[in-house]
């Protein structure tokens, strides 16, 4: 994840989009002969502080390496990294689940410096592979990365999307990244590998690049076990490589060979003196941590349950939804509005009176009206009265022509239900919402249309 400093891991370049291309570079991070590199304090202070969260040793004496390579988006030939001494070492996440908590271990989380950025333009596909010619932004380059690398513990694609969901949401309430994966901010190597049912070995990995959606990740995984199976059945073996999945059209391409890590010819930084986190720091850190999301899952699953536990945890709607509860909403019903809102984003910030009405109202007023409430109750000054106001047609005997209109120009329809095809239900019921341009209440239009075609049977 690329945190988010005010400044580079090592100048004081800003950090941040939106500026012009290569405009915020300077001899330290474009590895002019002779600049020096500065530690940023607070990127180490972050670091150490998502180390506490993921249950992490913090070493006391972490070191900066450089991990050497040549490539056009790294002018140093060299990337200033964290080879044998990270700063946070063997963590643990727990990810809730109805069978428990699966316990996914933390190897390690170092911290590092990111390359330039590189556009390839030109070419079929836009990739390297038969690009015209590509474009190098040093803005990105020297930002602080940390990355944060697993046990081999996750067991499906599924499980890897929950656990992305959850580190993800750490990050952010820590407040040290976006984390947002369309920017990049956020940025996910998956490694998998496939084995026979209850054998315990592990064969031969293979990485996934180039992942910018939790889906995609999930979708991504699942086609590398499907080929990896088909390698291994026909008789082949998996051979250690890395894949750019196309999320358009579902297909692995092979990225590189993969380096082994010798070959970087990793050594300690020359121009940086070691770290020693004073354990009054890490104690400080340490009391500054809020309750992770994990553990609200866990919590509110006992008020709820797992699934809309974790969607409103992991959707950063949990506050929202306590507030909305406190304020006199029911349980399941503020749940099940704040979770299916039209936009999350928009509901985030939600003033929790408004929503509770909203969600106490959500029966009588039309849809379209409950809809476009959601979409506004973030803007200032947002009152939910007007849309209240708005009350469904509820009364009978306004509904009951139209029912009988409904039913009697649809007469297949009508002798189909009575055969059994109850599902057709819906279907009049939405003629007649749509007849009153969803003014109607669909419960009572429901119940008339129940009552009508049981009654002439
Ligand atoms: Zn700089």
């Amino acid at each position: 994840m690329q945190l988010k400093t005010r400044t580079k891991m090592f100048c004081r370049c800003p950090v941040g989009f939106g500026a012009g291309e290569n405009t915020q570079t300077c001899p330290v991070c474009l590895g002019f002969p002779g600049a020096l590199p500065v530690v940023n304090r607070a990127a180490v202070e972050w670091t150490i502080l998502l180390g506490l969260a993921l249950d992490c040793e913090i070493a006391e004496h972490a070191v900066f390496s450089r991990k050497n390579y040549f490539y056009f988006d790294n002018p140093k030939g060299y990337q200033i990294s964290q080879y044998d001494l990270p700063f946070c070492i063997g963590g643990k996440v727990l990810v809730p689940t109805a069978d428990g908590d699966r316990v996914i271990g933390i190897v390690r989380a170092h911290l590092e410096e990111d390359a330039a950025k590189t556009v390839h333009v030109g070419g079929r596909t836009g990739r390297i592979r038969g690009a015209d010619y590509s474009l190098v932004d040093f803005n990105r380059c020297g930002t602080p990365l940390v990355e944060v690398v697993t046990e081999p513990d996750i067991r499906s694609a599924e499980e890897a999307k929950r656990f992305l969901q959850l580190l993800r949401q750490t990050i952010v309430e820590l407040g040290i990244s976006d984390a947002e994966m369309e920017k990049g901010t956020l940025r996910v190597d998956a490694n998998v590998s496939v084995r026979p049912q209850g054998s315990d070995e592990l064969r031969t990995r293979t990485e996934i690049k180039n992942m910018n959606s939790f889906n995609f990740i999930a979708r991504g995984i699942e086609a590398e076990i499907e080929r990896q199976i088909g390698v291994w059945e026909s008789g082949g073996e998996v051979q250690q490589e890395t894949y750019d999945f196309d999320a358009a059209t579902g297909a692995l391409t092979p990225h590189r060979a993969k380096e082994e890590a010798d070959d970087y010819r990793y050594f300690p930084e020359p121009d940086l003196v070691p770290v020693e986190p004073p354990p009054e720091l890490v104690e400080r850190l340490r009391s500054e941590l809020p309750e992770l999301p994990a553990a609200r899952i866990r919590r509110l699953e006992a008020e709820l349950d797992l699934e809309r536990a974790t969607v409103l945890v992991t959707g950063g709607l949990d506050r929202l939804w306590q507030e909305t509860v406190a304020a006199g909403a029911e349980k399941v019903s503020a749940a099940n509005v704040i979770i299916n809102a039209p936009a999350a984003a928009a509901i985030a910030s939600a003033p929790a009176p408004e929503l509770v009405k909203l969600v106490d109202a959500r029966d009588r007023i039309p849809r379209t009206a409950f809809d476009e409430a959601l979409s506004k109750i973030s803007e200032p000054g947002f009152s939910a009265d007007p849309y209240l106001a708005q009350e469904a047609v509820s009364d009978s005997a306004e509904l009951e022509p139209i029912v009988a209109r409904i039913l009697q120009e649809n007469p297949g329809q009508v002798a189909a239900y009575r055969n059994g095809k109850e599902g057709l239900l819906g279907f009049f019921v939405g003629q007649v919402m749509k007849e009153t341009q969803g003014k109607a209440n669909p419960r009572v239009v429901s119940e008339l249309v129940k009552a009508k075609l049981s009654r002439s049977a």
